[in-house]
């Protein structure tokens, strides 16, 4: 549009400027040549008037001259721009009458007769024809510059209306474009943005209606591309999850152990065939209720859930097992606590989402550990009779009173006696959890003099001690208080600690018992610099029949496993501390008498 604009206003600027350029070339030279013939043609005149009244020496020869000379020059100029009708003949004309005029003045001149009658009859027409002649030029030209004034005029009036039709076309598109093109590109954009904003909120069957062939266009097929692919990608994703979801909830149905599933709100979210048997409930009744509310009518529930908060640790797992009238038999269940964690697409922190809790079946299991501990029982209570007798006769046979023994008979004795005593040891201890795990143990708690208690141990221990040549050093603070504590079961421990102590040291090497007490508790030590135990088996060697691989499998793993019930049965604490090379320590606690 500017560039049409300024073609336009070039294209007239140029014809105006270019004819009135012509103009002064052809018309107004001629008016100036016009005007300085005239001015000549009366000089001529006057020194002619000079010639003919006033005294001779008065006509100038040469301002005469001059004056023809300048005449003749202003002759020439029109001559040579003729552009006008008729003033080619004009022109013609005013050559032969001014020829005229100047050789009538030469022959009066060449006379010598300067009477003035002459000058006006034979001069003075001439004269004027001549000065008519050049005012006849003057005019032409004048009127052609007046008519070419004119047609310039309508020039610069058609430039002016061409110019302003052109701006108003041009005005008239820039404002079409101003006011609709905008809009034809923000509405696809707009639509677009909407459309963008329903694809996030899941609204897959959004689709763009642009079928022009533009980039918008591409766009649009781009964008409704992607939304059917995301529509059929939802949807083939649901199916496959529904899918899974069956899968998973069948597998669960089919699990030996009751599974049951809570959301973060307690609300049960599922429970399988076993887990509702085991609740006395159907599951669509329970599905979506919260958990907490159906307990306080469903007592199996209320124990299940009983202390969930605390138990939600990772991987908790409860060891005691819970007992549960089923199908009008006792059912032993163990329970087991997950707590379920998610994190969410673009969260950094899992956030809990619940907790499933999972019960084992373990009945059958405490049925046979119950006939393990019985059968353990009954074998060595009737072992402890005959392994007494074998005692009895041993030392019958050492008595000298009997009879003489060689050296090697007494040798033969000795390791006999130390063998039963091994079995009476292993046959008491094997005993003792038999009693423990059925229950069937019974603590004579009453006040103990940790003195009388070392004194005791010190005797018992005695004799391995030397066959170690180990010193046994027994260190107590001044004014202990006594222990309330069953004596018979802390002498077990307290031996048992000690014995393992000689057991896992060296030869010639040192162990201290020691008795302290300790934020109102008194704190029992047994520590020996022997090989040690490694950081990773420090819990497990309390368990039953562990043994810390590697080492003499002298005992049974029994040992600490009794001592640590007989401590916590006491209202008491058991642990080990060790440095593999350098020794352990064994601590336990006691409630001090009051
Ligand atoms: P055991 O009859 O095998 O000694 P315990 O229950 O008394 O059974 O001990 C369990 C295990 O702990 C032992 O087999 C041994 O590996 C380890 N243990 C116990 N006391 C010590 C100790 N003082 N030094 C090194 N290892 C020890």
């Amino acid at each position: 549009m500017i560039v049409l604009l300024w073609l336009i206003g070039g294209y007239f600027i140029y014809n105006l400027s270019s004819r009135s350029a012509a103009m002064l070339k052809e018309n107004y030279q001629t008016v100036e040549s016009a005007k300085f013939l005239i001015q000549s043609l009366d000089k001529i005149k006057n020194q002619q008037i000079q010639y003919f009244f006033s005294s001779e020496g008065q006509f100038n020869q040469t301002v005469y001259s001059q004056n023809l000379s300048i005449f003749n020059k202003h002759l020439k100029a029109v001559e040579n721009n003729i552009t006008e009708e008729g003033e080619q003949e004009i022109i013609s004309d005013l050559k032969s009458v001014y020829n005229n005029y100047l050789s009538a003045f030469e022959r009066i001149q060449n006379t010598g007769n300067n009477n003035s009658a002459q000058f006006f009859k034979e001069l003075i027409p001439d004269y004027t024809l001549t000065h008519n002649l050049i005012v006849k030029l003057w005019d032409t030209n004048m009127n052609a510059i007046s008519h070419k004034n004119g047609l310039l005029k309508n020039t610069a009036n058609k430039a002016f209306i061409m110019i302003s039709i052109a701006g108003t076309v041009c005005f008239l598109i820039a404002a079409y474009f101003f006011l609709f093109f905008p809009r034809n590109i923000t509405r696809p954009l707009t639509e677009l943005t909407r459309s963008i904003k329903e694809i996030a909120n899941r609204n897959y069957s959004q689709r763009l209606n642009f079928h022009s062939r533009d980039e918008i266009g591409e766009v649009a097929a781009a964008f409704n591309t992607m939304a059917a692919k995301l529509d059929e990608y939802e949807h083939s994703n649901l199916s496959e999850l529904l899918f899974e979801k069956k899968r998973i909830d069948t597998i669960i149905n089919n699990m030996k152990d009751g599974i049951i599933g809570l959301n973060e709100k307690d609300e049960i979210i599922f429970s399988n065939t076993n887990a509702c048997e085991i609740l006395n409930v159907v599951e669509s009744e329970i599905l979506g209720k919260s958990a907490p509310e159906i307990a306080s009518e469903n007592q199996v529930l209320k124990v299940l859930l009983n202390d969930i908060p605390n138990k939600t640790k990772e991987g908790y797992k409860e060891f005691k097992p819970l007992r549960i009238l089923s199908d009008k038999k006792i059912k032993y269940y163990s329970r087991e606590i997950l707590n379920v964690k998610i994190t969410k697409t673009g969260e950094k922190a899992p956030i809990r989402v619940g907790v499933v809790i999972v019960l084992k079946n373990i009945t059958h299991f405490l049925e046979q550990d119950e006939a393990k501990t019985n059968f353990m029982a009954t074998i060595s209570h009737e072992l402890k009779t005959p392994i007494s007798s074998m005692r009895l006769n041993l030392k019958l046979l050492d008595d000298k009173r009997i009879g003489e023994l060689n050296k090697e008979q007494k040798e033969i004795v000795g390791a006999l006696k130390s063998e039963s005593n091994k079995m009476l040891t292993i046959t008491s201890e094997l005993l003792d959890l038999a009693r423990l795990e059925t229950g069937n143990i019974t603590l004579n708690i009453q006040k103990v003099d940790i003195k009388d208690l070392f004194n005791y141990i010190k005797e018992t221990s005695a004799n391995q001690a030397q066959e170690k040549s180990i010193n046994i050093h027994f260190q107590t603070e001044l004014n202990l208080p006594t222990v309330l504590a069953d004596s018979e079961k802390t002498a077990f421990t307290l031996s048992n600690l000690i014995n393992n102590a000689i057991r896992y040291s060296d030869e010639k090497s040192e162990i201290i018992v020691s008795a302290s007490l300790q934020n109102g508790e008194v704190v029992f030590m047994v520590q020996d610099f022997g090989k040690g135990i490694e950081n990773r088996y420090l819990e497990k060697i309390f368990e039953k029949y562990f043994q810390v691989p590697g080492s003499e499998k002298q005992g049974t793993g029994l040992g600490l496993a009794i001592s640590k019930e007989f401590i916590t049965k006491q209202n008491g604490r058991i642990w080990a501390e060790s440095e593999i090379g350098k020794g352990s320590r064994f601590f336990f606690t006691l409630p001090v008498y009051s």
